[in-house]
């Protein structure tokens, strides 16, 4: 090979002094599913850690459509021009069903990821073994060791992503469209319930007035919904990701919701919460890979598989098959 493989030493000091390059090798190591990248990964993240956490974390979500990385384009570039570094993450639910992707790639936000105090990295796929939850967060640690000030982390509203994301952030927002009367009946109870704000996007020109209309409608429900955060009231406001107006307001907003969280220890307790969340994540993860990486598991598979799909056995007994390969015969 021509070119040099940085040892962990110069991962981690590397990434301590902000070098891009490393820290997206880092990331890649991370995102890996190979065994020998996993370990690595785990034993910089153990030399980083001591050197993450101080940076608010936020998460986004919104059906797609809502204006999340318009918002995301415009709310970064505010940031950074406070001087404040900002990375930005995805979970993207749908790249490792189909491959393909709702969020897109990083050229969405073309003027952020030009931005000098700016990291924007696409989601990682998910594949076999899982574990999107695992390495997002640990990707956020990285960031954090890096120096970057701000994390954001999208995800499209269709699921189970919002409640991945709500669990490793501080503060979680929904992204809302205006007229959206039918869509907020409809809409779950449960997403609401999440989200320490709900924005209503695209409250510009002619959509202004029905903007306030159905911010005034969310804040009636607010009122009936059970708070995300302990001692904070979810409120709504409206903001065009656009014509970047609003900013201010929801980052001021935010900056309210840390000092008062923590001081009532709120804030602490969460990320307590995340990180032992942290450990069980791991813990799926880490069966998987024993599981479809096993010695006698691996080159069964294709098999068991043809069977239970030609009708010719049941699921129940194939993946019981399979266990008893993998509890006799350790590897
Ligand atoms: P995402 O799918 O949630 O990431 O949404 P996008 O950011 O791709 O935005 C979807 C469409 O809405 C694009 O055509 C945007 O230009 C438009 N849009 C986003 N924010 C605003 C806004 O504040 N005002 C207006 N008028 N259009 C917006």
């Amino acid at each position: 090979r021509n070119f040099h493989e940085p040892n962990l030493e110069e991962l981690a000091s590397g990434i301590l002094a902000g070098n891009r390059t490393l820290l997206a090798r880092a990331i890649t190591l991370i995102e890996s599913n190979a065994e020998q990248h996993f370990q690595k990964a785990q034993e910089l993240l153990q030399m980083l850690l001591p050197h993450s956490g101080k940076a608010i974390r936020i998460g986004i979500t919104g059906v797609p459509g809502a204006g999340k990385s318009t918002f995301i384009e415009a709310f970064g570039t505010y940031l950074c021009d406070l001087g404040l570094r900002v990375a930005v993450l995805a979970i993207d639910p749908s790249s490792s069903i189909s491959g393909g992707s709702i969020l897109g790639d990083k050229t969405r936000m073309e003027q952020l990821s030009r931005n000098p105090r700016a990291y924007i990295r696409p989601s990682p796929s998910a594949g076999k073994l899982g574990g999107v939850h695992r390495k997002t967060r640990e990707t956020m640690l990285l960031c954090e060791a890096a120096g970057f000030d701000v994390i954001l982390i999208e995800t499209v509203g269709v699921g189970q992503s919002e409640v991945i994301v709500r669990e490793m952030v501080d503060f979680f927002m929904l992204l809302v469209l205006t007229g959206a009367g039918d869509e907020l009946q409809g809409m779950k109870k449960g997403i609401m319930e999440l989200a320490d704000a709900i924005i209503v996007n695209k409250a510009d020109g002619p959509n202004k007035k029905l903007a306030l209309k159905t911010k005034a409608e969310y804040s009636r429900i607010l009122h009936f919904l059970q708070p995300a955060t302990k001692g904070w009231e979810t409120k709504a406001f409206t903001c065009s990701a656009l014509y970047e107006e609003g900013m201010n307001d929801i980052w001021s907003t935010i900056k309210e919701f840390e000092n008062n969280t923590k001081k009532s220890g709120v804030f602490a307790e969460r990320r307590r919460m995340q990180t032992k969340e942290w450990i069980y994540s791991m813990i799926v993860d880490q069966l998987q890979f024993s599981f479809f990486y096993h010695q006698g598991v691996k080159p069964l598979l294709p098999k068991i598989e043809n069977e239970v799909i030609s009708g010719s056995r049941t699921a129940t007994s194939a993946v019981e098959e399979l266990f008893r390969v993998f509890h006799d015969n350790k590897h």
